[in-house]
């Protein structure tokens, strides 16, 4: 039998457009596990949710009726507009993207601003959640439906519009149907791993027993390659020390005790998929996301870390997280941007600098490969707002 493949899919849209209430009805789980977020109701850091979609005959689920088609990796994003980087962190994690609009509500800042970071990071495939049809009737379900064709523009003309309603459990199916049909990218097990560390936490709970201790516990994605347990693996830039007065960044050396797809241990990870790696690390040094943004790959592998980034950039015409229209005024040198690079957000200054192309110098030194897709953000009335997005040459 052929294998069954991951895909790795993202959801977006404005805040209470019905985002995590999809999330549940396409995976089964609650995806707000974090206590702040269940107690304020809000999505906060990135959820994860790992579900198996089967088919039997038209009708797509996830109870196990027919057969196995496609696993599927879901990652929830906060729809609120202070949390645009970890929004483009989650965008970097993916392979497709659902977009919810609520019908009733229609496009709102958060939604432009999560299409454009879609665009930014180069995510290709999208789908569009036309939510909450129950709560308007067939006349603004058909306008709303209209505005949201429009809003999709050009680069988004053949994304599917699925009108739905994730409370009352409507048109879900269709919604399941759709991330079936995504493509898998090619997934390249073969090259150096690269996986990108989106969480990184300390699995211990309180009163646990030295001898049940683990190690530091990373979570993310990996781009490429193949990790296998017992690897001897470096993870860059890595972590700040002061050695006489000076900071400096010192690569971080460890062991992989143990990988994880979603909540199932394996001996081996291979590019799909939700993963998390637990390593021979102090557990204090995974604690809280300390390590979020980091890169990991075998001992030597990975590129020199680099205090300076050279972009191919292309800006937006406007801002698009506010709402009132801003217009995107050109970079300047000497500019101080926000640049958000895989899992990692650093701030930089502005260098050189031509029509197309800049370079910036990093506040916080970055593993850059060449090719790979840049958030650009720029610091206006008071928020970090995506102003368009680079290339690294
Ligand atoms: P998020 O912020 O985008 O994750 O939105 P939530 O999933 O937390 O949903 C926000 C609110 O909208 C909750 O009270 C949901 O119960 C409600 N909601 C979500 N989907 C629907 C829907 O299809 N119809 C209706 N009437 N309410 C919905
Ligand atoms: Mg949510």
């Amino acid at each position: 039998m052929e294998e069954i493949k991951t895909i790795n899919v993202g959801i977006f849209g404005h805040i209470d457009h019905g985002k995590t209430t999809l999330l549940k009805q396409l995976s089964g789980h609650w995806a707000d596990t974090h206590s702040e977020e269940l107690k304020r109701g809000i999505t906060i850091k990135l959820g994860y949710a790992d579900t198996t979609i089967y088919k039997d005959g038209d009708n797509y689920n996830i109870e196990k009726k027919g057969a196995p088609i496609r696993h599927v990796s879901f990652i929830d994003s906060p729809g609120h507009e202070m949390l645009m980087a970890t929004t483009l962190s989650g965008a970097t994690l993916i392979d497709a993207a659902i977009l919810v609009v609520a019908a009733n509500e229609g496009i709102k800042p958060q939604t432009r601003e999560h299409l454009m970071a879609l665009q930014a990071k180069k995510v290709e495939q999208i789908i569009v959640v036309q939510n909450k049809i129950d709560l308007t009737d067939k006349e603004k379900a058909r306008s709303n439906y209209k505005d949201i064709k429009k809003f999709l523009g050009e680069k988004y003309s053949s994304a599917e519009i699925i009108p739905a309603s994730a409370q009352q459990g409507v048109n879900i199916n269709e919604v399941f149907r759709a991330i079936t049909e995504f493509k898998i990218p090619e997934r390249e097990a073969n090259k150096d791993p690269i996986f990108t560390i989106a969480r990184s936490f300390d699995i211990n709970k309180p009163g646990s027993r030295p001898k049940e201790l683990k190690g530091a516990v990373l979570g993310g994605a990996l781009k490429q390659g193949t990790l296998k347990v017992g690897d001897s693996v470096e993870i860059k830039p890595g972590r700040t020390t002061t050695e006489n007065g000076e900071k400096k960044i010192i690569p971080i050396k460890t062991k992989i005790l143990g990988l994880f797809k979603g909540s199932k241990k394996v001996d081996k990870l291979t590019p799909g998929g939700s993963m998390s790696i637990e390593t021979s690390l102090d557990m204090a040094m995974g604690k809280s996301d300390l390590l979020s943004g980091n890169i990991l790959s075998h001992e030597g592998k990975l590129p020199e870390t680099s205090q300076k980034i050279k972009l191919k950039y292309s800006l937006f015409p406007e801002v698009f997280g506010v709402s009132s229209h801003i217009k995107v005024e050109k970079i300047e040198k000497k500019e101080l941007l926000m640049l958000s690079i895989n899992t990692s957000i650093t701030g930089g200054t502005v260098g050189e600098i031509k029509e197309n192309e800049m370079a910036v110098d990093l506040k916080v030194p970055a593993i850059l490969f060449d090719g790979d897709n840049v958030g650009i953000a720029r610091r206006i009335q008071g928020h970090w707002r995506l102003i368009g997005f680079g290339e690294i040459i």
